[in-house]
């Protein structure tokens, strides 16, 4: 395992489409574990290949229900509307006031390739969504409403209990 360097803002390979892993072998394993380690470590909620330079339809996602493995995710439903804020540890040091669907069904493959269905709610829902947009070459900034400033977001956290505090993916 190891921490890898985050791809940042700028940088082409977040701009690409990524192509679905075919093999699950113990190079996958450890890219996870990799990228699982590199999200703890950058204290963000969710990372995609593409944010460490893999152009991969792989993602790992931790908002505090466990660390998911998501290899070729598909959103499959969606369900209602959420707007809240978003961050990204590609796009440092921004955030902005983005909507998405408030519940989200993924198919996806685990580690081992077995097929696995889950529904997400909330903010589980909106890192699912961003993370997924990535292997897209989508960044949150292309979506949001608008931009949140510091003093804005200093004031929003002191008076709106509504929006969650801050969580880069
Ligand atoms: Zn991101």
């Amino acid at each position: 395992m190891a921490i890898r360097k985050i791809v940042e803002i700028g940088d082409d390979k977040l701009r690409k489409v990524c192509k679905p892993v075919e093999k699950f072998d113990k190079r996958l394993k450890a890219l996870l574990d990799d990228m699982a380690d590199t999200m703890y470590k950058a204290e963000g909620v969710g990372l995609a290949g593409p944010q460490v330079g893999i152009l991969r339809r792989v993602a790992v996602i931790d908002v505090g229900e466990g660390l998911f493995k998501l290899v070729n995710p598909v959103i499959v439903e969606t369900e209602g509307e959420q707007t809240g804020l978003e961050g990204c540890l590609s796009v440092p040091g921004r955030r902005g006031e983005v909507t998405r669907p408030n519940i989200v069904t993924v198919q996806y493959q685990d580690e081992n390739g077995e097929p696995v269905t889950l529904r997400t709610s909330e903010f589980f829902a909106r890192a699912v969504c961003h993370e997924l947009d990535h292997l897209d070459g989508v960044l949150y900034i292309d979506k949001m409403n608008r931009e949140i400033s510091d003093e804005e977001y200093e004031e929003m956290m002191e008076e709106d209990e509504e929006y969650d505090e801050e969580d880069d993916q």
